[in-house]
């Protein structure tokens, strides 16, 4: 489902698929099956999971469900920032120790190499462009969280992280107003749907069986159940991420969070000039209510933000519509970033959901006792996490099978993590629309007042919400 309205497409999934094209569909479920092993969502986190493991095992028997189609969800709709950051990573070293944390933080760097790498040797070309993360702050209070951030991650192992001045951004990417940046090398550029897409074709080669336009209503200790048939499995491993909430009992497990985006026209030689921006850096800032943004091989700006961040009762999707209202907010940050794009078409909007635990963490989980797997609750960084996740499922399988032992991935510190599930509503819906419109309102005041100093709006916010 889509709209338009002046020029600009609403919806339609995403504009990585208005590009692409949606695929033709594979054949559902045709009834009763069984499998060796059976994962449940076909994005990034199913089909790497897929992957990895028929690699490992030729001969297993693996069968992938879908919903809708391979990268109907996030995985289809993303900002394509493939880079290192991973959600939960402080509460983790509070955890279990500085040290694992910096392992993670280590598997995580590693993980872009191995995404790339993997695409070549694949074949799969995603447009991806490896030009780092740069991150802008254009207020006091920005930078002084830009400078703790930035000290931060070098405390935990990127000691090959940059902290640059006004000029230094501006000679990389020109942002009215930014005093300052932080670039890590451990990022890369990527159209979502190119990898999506590339990734289902490279699994079905190996001999993985997809079945798309299959909802899976329940997850039982070795059953899945969809409305055609019940796919029988050892191992069944819930890969839905921002979708969990529409499986029997996972109704508060990760909450459903929206981002939404814009992409303008392919820009002019004369506003690049302007900009800047030759390394293709995807960019982000330092705001509570934070932007992130690319430049698509083809020119264009695709930039994103939070929009509405939830709909009551964890509804999920509209087929990527989001509200004119986040259009608008998105389009005045494009123009705030960038003077010279005030005249420029946007082309298409959208939206998704990502998944969001109670305390934020990430994880990848198998319970041996049952042999039901789930990985994700990545909040906002999923396209590396979640390549990370299936390797460690893959591992955490062989180990159960008793075809290896524990190894560097299944011995990091997001394996079998627990958390609380979320409040049932009205708090759930209360508790994150008062969240964020804390976040906007601290920082209006940052950017209104100049103090040099987070809001404490935004301090309480992120306490209350369990996020840091
Ligand atoms: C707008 C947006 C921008 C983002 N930008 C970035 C970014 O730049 N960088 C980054 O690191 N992360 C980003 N993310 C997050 C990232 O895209 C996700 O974390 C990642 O794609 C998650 O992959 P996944 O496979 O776990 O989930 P998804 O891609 O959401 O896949 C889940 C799949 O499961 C299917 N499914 C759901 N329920 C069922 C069911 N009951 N039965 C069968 N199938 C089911 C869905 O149809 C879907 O295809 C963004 C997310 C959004 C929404």
């Amino acid at each position: 489902m889509s709209s338009t309205n002046g020029g600009t497409v609403n919806g339609g999934i995403s504009f990585w698929y208005a590009q692409e094209g949606i695929p033709a569909p594979r054949e559902p479920l045709p009834g009763d099956a069984s499998a060796d092993i059976c994962i449940v969502g076909g994005g990034y986190t199913g089909l790497w999971t897929a992957y990895y493991l028929k690699k490992a095992v030729p001969f297993l028997n693996i069968t992938v469900l879908e919903a809708a189609f391979c990268g109907y969800g996030a995985s289809g709709r993303n900002g394509g920032w493939l880079y290192n950051g991973i959600a939960g990573r402080d509460r983790y070293a509070r955890l279990h120790g500085h040290e694992a944390a910096v392992r993670l933080q280590q598997a995580m760097n590693s993980t872009v190499s191995e995404v790339t790498d993997v695409c070549a040797a694949e074949g799969i070309d995603a447009d991806i462009h490896r030009g780092g993360v740069l991150e802008v702050a254009y207020t006091p209070a920005q930078l002084e969280r830009l400078k703790t951030f930035h000290s931060v991650e070098i405390a935990f192992g990127e000691k090959d992280r940059l902290l640059l001045g006004a000029r230094e951004t501006a000679e990389r990417v020109r942002v009215t107003g930014a005093v300052a940046s932080s670039w890590t090398p451990h990022g890369a550029r990527l159209h979502p749907v190119k990898l999506v897409k590339g990734l289902a074709a490279a699994v079905e080669a190996l001999g993985v069986t997809i079945h798309e336009s299959t909802p899976v209503t329940e997850i039982r200790p070795k059953h899945a159940v969809t409305p055609y048939g019940t796919v029988r499995a050892p191992y069944v491993l819930r890969c839905t991420e921002g979708f969990t909430a529409n499986l029997k009992g996972q109704k508060r497990t990760w909450l459903p969070m929206n981002s939404s985006m814009i992409v303008t026209e392919p820009l002019p030689r004369t506003v690049w000039d302007a900009i800047g921006w030759d390394g293709r850096e995807t960019l982000g800032d330092m705001a509570h209510a934070y932007m992130y943004a690319q430049r698509t091989a083809d020119d264009r700006i695709a930039l994103g933000g939070r929009g509405v961040p939830y709909r009551f009762g964890s509804r999920t999707d509209n087929d990527g519509r989001t509200q004119p209202t986040t259009v608008d907010a998105l389009r005045d940050i494009l123009v705030r970033f960038f003077p010279t794009t005030a005249g420029v078409r946007i082309d298409h909007a959208w939206s998704g959901v990502l998944g969001v635990p109670r305390d934020w963490c990430a994880t990848a989980t198998l319970d041996r006792s049952t042999g039901l797997g789930w990985a994700g609750g990545y909040v906002g960084s999923g396209v590396a996490t979640a390549n990370l996740a299936a390797r460690t499922l893959r591992d955490l399988i062989q180990q159960d099978s008793g075809q290896s032992g524990p190894t560097d991935l299944t011995a990091l510190p997001w394996v079998n993590h627990k958390v609380r599930k979320w409040e049932p509503e009205p708090l759930r819906w209360l508790g994150v629309h008062t969240l964020y419109a804390a976040y906007r309102n601290a920082d209006h005041r940052e950017s209104t007042t100049h103090t040099a100093t987070t809001h404490p709006l935004a301090r309480t916010a992120d306490r209350l919400s369990g996020r840091r």
